[in-house]
């Protein structure tokens, strides 16, 4: 089994916060685990409880349709929440949850090592852009280390909010870009033997 595949049964068994007791299936997301780009969403929702999957009901439709205008389907990306498992009646995580989560995500980053990590609304965007508003950031990335960080609107927030459509919609269409940025910036970095040979 994939060390992915593992930490994703673990998530499924844990029962750090209280909401686990209510769940009908945890979701600790999916898609390819050698994925480039990563979508991280914000919690699931009644449809992902029941299905144990990430992104199923109307929001990830749209999310669908928004992958298909940049050409990539659900299996070449991977996408996961901040929390993985559905708060009572759809309320917002709770700070608890967020933190008590915050491990599963890491590794989850650790283990895909994407190349592009997408943030879908306010919880995401906090954990990568602490303090910053998704009014001002949408569509920006920043690059640290290795890995492009990219934040955009939930998918449901375009849903309920015509005007934010074509917002989200253009945001996604830049991703293709910086992933060749991305792409490039690593061919072009010296490797360490590289270095050693340059500095002697
Ligand atoms: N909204 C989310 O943030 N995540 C899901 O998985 C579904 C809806």
């Amino acid at each position: 089994m994939s060390a992915l595949s593992e930490l994703n049964e673990q998530i499924a068994l844990c029962q750090q916060c209280e909401i686990a007791k209510y769940r009908t299936k945890a979701v600790p997301g999916e898609g390819a685990e050698d994925a480039d780009i990563m979508f991280i969403g914000e919690a699931p929702g009644w449809h992902e409880d029941q299905q144990g999957r990430p992104f199923v009901g109307p929001a990830g439709q749209y999310l669908d349709k928004l992958l298909g205008s940049i050409g990539l389907g659900r299996d070449k990306v991977y996408i996961t929440n901040v929390i993985k498992t559905r708060p009572p009646s759809n309320r917002d995580p709770l700070p608890t949850e967020v933190n008590n989560c915050r491990k599963w995500l890491d590794r989850q980053i650790e283990i895909i090592r994407p190349k592009i990590i997408v943030t879908l609304g306010r919880y995401s965007m906090a954990i990568f852009f602490p303090g910053k508003s998704i009014s001002k950031i949408h569509g920006t990335a920043q690059k640290r280390d290795d890995t492009i960080y990219y934040a955009m609107y939930h998918p449901a927030a375009a849903l309920h909010q015509q005007s934010l459509r074509q917002v989200i919609e253009a945001d996604m269409m830049k991703i293709p870009s910086l992933l060749t940025e991305v792409e490039d910036l690593a061919e072009t970095k010296p490797q360490p033997q590289q270095l050693n040979m340059f500095e002697v």
